[in-house]
């Protein structure tokens, strides 16, 4: 395991039963909380989104904003929130995706993005999978491009990785 890895793995603490009982939950306050380590996890992300090509950050809310506001600063690229549905002012696109009880719909501002971007989706945790998916939906109905997903990490019981590798369309799905 590489040094990084290392460290950002002892930033991560396990909750358990929250937010519901049987739910492992993966708090990276500690993380954000140490500045090596928000730093490296900082460059890690806009490495990517440079390696990549990406020209704009996606982050999902809400710790997605939190990893890639940072990283789309470094990487010199413009950052986009994308939203639980009300809570953007402007005239947004809206994409609506199954929960294991119920749904849920997010948003973005659709003047933010458009054909000729190509995007990076920035988020925490990669759990089924299926936030991420709407938001790839999202870019591209907005007619941009998807350069990747990066997550600092993906809870690999799940099968998140499977359905999103099936949407990409070969962009790739990075965990640090
Ligand atoms: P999913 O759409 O199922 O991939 O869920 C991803 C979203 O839920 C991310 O925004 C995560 O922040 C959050 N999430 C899901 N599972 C966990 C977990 N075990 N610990 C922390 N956050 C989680």
């Amino acid at each position: 395991m590489t040094d990084v890895k290392e460290l950002l793995l002892s930033r991560i603490r396990d909750v358990a039963d929250y937010p519901q009982p049987g739910v492992m939950f993966k708090d990276i306050t500690p993380l954000l909380a140490d500045p090596a380590a928000f730093t490296a996890l900082t460059d890690a992300l806009a490495e990517l989104a440079v390696r990549n090509g990406a020209t704009k950050i996606v982050g999902l809310e809400a710790r997605g904003f939190i990893l890639g506001a940072p990283a789309a600063v470094r990487a010199g690229v413009g950052f986009i929130p994308v939203r639980k549905a009300g809570k953007l002012p402007g005239a947004t696109l809206s994409q609506a995706y199954d929960l294991e009880y119920g749904s849920a719909e997010i948003e973005v501002h659709a003047e933010d993005l458009a054909a000729g971007d190509r995007v990076m989706v920035i988020d925490d945790v990669l759990a089924t999978g299926g936030t991420a998916e709407a938001s790839l939906q999202l870019i591209r109905r907005a007619g941009a491009e998807v350069a990747g997903v990066a997550v600092l990490m993906e809870l690999s019981f799940l099968p998140g990785r499977q359905r999103l590798e099936a949407v990409l369309g070969g962009a790739p799905l990075e965990a640090l």
